[in-house]
């Protein structure tokens, strides 16, 4: 399995990756000679494969070669055809329910607890929630102005987060598909770790009026300023200041408890993926995931072109048929909403994941795969929807990082975790974001940004369990306030792109 300078994943795989750059000329295995240079993550033949036959990564067909290929050669993107699509019609639901998974080192953390009852918070952030960015201008001078003169006066509050975004006019309001912006807007406005505090600034004319996000008894005066009923921009102003003002001081009497991990709610995710993604960060994740859901966590994962390859796995893993079919209709419903933009599963990977290695969709999603563990699947959600059960959940969203993001956060978890190989700066700021890297070259380029690095599995200095083990306690850490994962250190945060599959008018 392992091999100075090769890594193959399963016995069957006819093909491994690189571990470095490999030249050519090099006996990367007994026999077995590079062709050609190999760039590092990249795949090399381990025996011939003739035009038509199956290319096996994971144990799985990663697609059929689109012509002769040599042991020993470079297979790339242009190399291999796209199997056909794994069929949702005839689906096995429930049939690999594992039970034998690894015990969770520690059952609590601390946490801020919420007056829903719900999920915990694990920081104290003020969020002010927009209903359409006409408002954005205004609310991001007076959110300054809250920081340099507000914030400091209650040191119990972390920050001050404006949810600007770019939906709320302009969009089809009452077509079908709107209720996914809407119900992740509203979702939003209720994040744990925003404290049951709510304050929402509207224009006054748009089309997603207040009482779409808010309930009757929430709606009102405490709560929301309409800045077409305000005297000019000094009003605004101290109408914000004062409401905020109001919110801080409730927010600053909240206090870290002793809490189980079962108020705890994370998401996962990846972007800028490798070929290292899916036998490092991947798995370590999951391991992770396991560790959480066996301490009573709940752990969101989601990115449905990225699942779509494998969601015969996933549905396996569904504790019943209900939850199997709604996994089945969310796969259907995103097949539909790429067919009507003329594209396909295909759109996905990028040229970044095609440099690291992954030469198509069936690679990425192996890999994308792994960060669930093994822990049977308890629900499935449609985007930004919030869950109904504690353990492990697939909550379908883009896989877009700006779009799951948004997606995962509306569906309340407090804190992603998130796995790269290429590396990318991306940030949240209503949750903190670690990052996690597939790879040691990686993590030495961007000591800084990168939490932990999970290359040393490659290297055979460390396994998935104990990456994974590592990471269950920066969760850990990092949910009770004790660790700040860099991206919440340098405050890098992505813009909210709330997802939208509705006609803008
Ligand atoms: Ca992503």
């Amino acid at each position: 399995m392992l091999n100075k300078t090769i890594i193959k994943v399963h016995d069957r795989d006819n093909v491994a990756i690189a571990i470095h750059d490999i030249p050519m000329g090099t006996e990367v295995e007994s026999g077995i000679i590079a062709n050609q240079d190999i760039p590092q993550g990249h795949k090399i033949a381990l025996c011939d494969i003739e035009k038509g036959e199956k290319i096996r990564r994971y144990g799985v067909v990663l697609g059929y070669a689109l012509q002769d290929i040599k042991m020993g050669d470079w297979i790339n993107e242009y190399k291999i055809e796209l199997p056909s699509l794994p069929s949702l019609d005839d689906m096995k639901y429930g049939t690999n329910l594992v039970t034998d998974l690894p015990e969770a080192p520690l059952k609590t953390f601390e946490g801020y607890r919420n007056p829903d009852g719900g999920y915990a918070g694990i920081r104290n952030i003020l969020g002010i929630t927009t209903t359409v960015q006409c408002v954005t201008g205004i609310l991001n001078v007076a959110v300054q102005k809250m920081k340099k003169e507000l914030l400091p006066k209650y040191p119990n509050v972390d920050d001050i987060v404006p949810i600007n975004h770019a939906y709320g006019c302009g969009v089809a309001i009452h077509a079908p598909e709107a209720k996914t912006p809407i119900r992740a807007l509203r979702n939003l406005i209720r994040h744990p770790n925003f404290g049951g505090e709510i304050m929402v600034v509207s224009l006054g004319c748009e089309k997603l009026t207040v009482d779409m996000l808010l309930d009757d008894d929430e709606n009102n005066a405490e709560n929301v300023i309409v800045l077409q009923e305000k005297s000019g921009f000094q009003d605004m102003i101290a109408s914000l200041m004062n409401m905020a003002d109001q919110k801080l001081k409730r927010l600053n009497s909240r206090k870290r408890e002793t809490l189980p991990l079962s108020k705890l709610c994370i998401g996962m995710q990846c972007g800028g993926s490798d070929a290292f993604s899916g036998i490092t960060a991947n798995p370590s994740a999951g391991y992770a995931a396991d560790l959480l859901v066996q301490s009573g966590a709940t752990v969101l994962f989601s990115e449905v072109t990225e699942v779509r390859d494998g969601v015969h796995l996933l549905a396996e893993r569904c504790v019943n048929r209900t939850v199997g079919k709604k996994l089945a209709d969310e796969m259907k419903w995103y097949d539909r909403y790429l067919e009507i933009g003329g594209v396909d599963r295909s759109a996905n990977p990028t040229p970044g994941n095609k440099k690291g290695g992954l030469s198509n969709i069936v690679e990425k999603a192996m890999g994308s795969i792994a960060k669930s563990g093994r822990s049977p699947i308890v629900e499935v959600l449609s985007p930004a929807e919030r869950p109904t059960k504690h353990g492990l959940i697939y909550a379908a969203t883009p896989a877009s990082d700006m779009v799951c993001g948004p997606c995962q956060l509306a569906s309340g978890i407090s804190l992603q975790v998130f796995m790269t190989g290429r590396g990318t700066p991306y940030g949240l700021a209503a949750a903190p974001v670690i990052k996690v890297s597939s790879r040691n070259d990686l993590k030495d380029m961007w000591n800084d940004l990168i939490d932990l690095t999970a290359g040393d599995i490659v290297t055979g200095h460390a396994t998935i369990q104990e990456i994974g083990t590592k990471l269950f306690h920066m969760i850990v850490d990092t949910a009770s306030g004790v660790y700040k994962p860099w991206a919440e250190v340098y405050g890098l945060h992505n813009d909210l792109c709330i997802f939208n599959p509705a006609p803008i008018t």
